[in-house]
């Protein structure tokens, strides 16, 4: 994604979401390390971190920091002990705690591998009796669950 291609994306999520349009500036910045975003309170603009992207999370960071953004505009309880921001970020299905790597790191997948030692890597559990190695074609068979830090970083999808 391009930083103009994250500021669309950011206008459409405040819009649906929130019914409220997002006005200021939606940048990556690379300096940011385990946070997965911030909301900037002197210009009111919003930053993210260009590895988390790509992660299923990624909508509920974007959610989380436009809680921020819009409640500190409208006056209200914008930080994270505030009873509008946990009520607004609820409603809006955000991300409950500041999104970190750290914790996606955490996220727990379910590890498969066929007969001829491809792995698999799912976050939901599969069923082995319909599903096949998607390399070999293979029966795979259920090795157990692994945290998402623990893989190889190739496979897991
Ligand atoms: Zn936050
Ligand atoms: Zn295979």
């Amino acid at each position: 994604m391009t930083d103009d291609q994250l500021q669309t994306y950011v206008e459409q999520l405040s819009q649906t979401y929130f019914g409220r349009p997002f006005t200021h500036r939606a940048t990556f910045n690379n300096r940011l390390r385990t946070t997965g975003g911030r909301y900037l309170l002197a210009n009111h603009n919003l930053e993210f971190n260009p590895k988390m992207q790509n992660l299923p999370a990624f909508a509920g960071i974007v959610k989380h920091e436009l809680c921020h953004y819009h409640l500190h505009l409208l006056g209200r309880g914008y930080r994270h002990r505030d009873a509008d921001f946990k009520a607004l970020l609820k409603q809006v299905g955000g991300d409950r705690y500041a999104p970190t790597l750290a914790n996606q790191a955490q996220k727990t997948y379910w590890h498969y591998r066929c007969a001829a030692g491809h792995d698999l890597y799912r976050r939901r559990r599969i069923n082995t009796k319909r599903y096949v190695c998607g390399q070999c074609h293979r029966p795979l068979t259920q090795v157990g669950q692994v945290k998402a830090d623990q893989i190889g970083g190739r496979q897991h999808a």
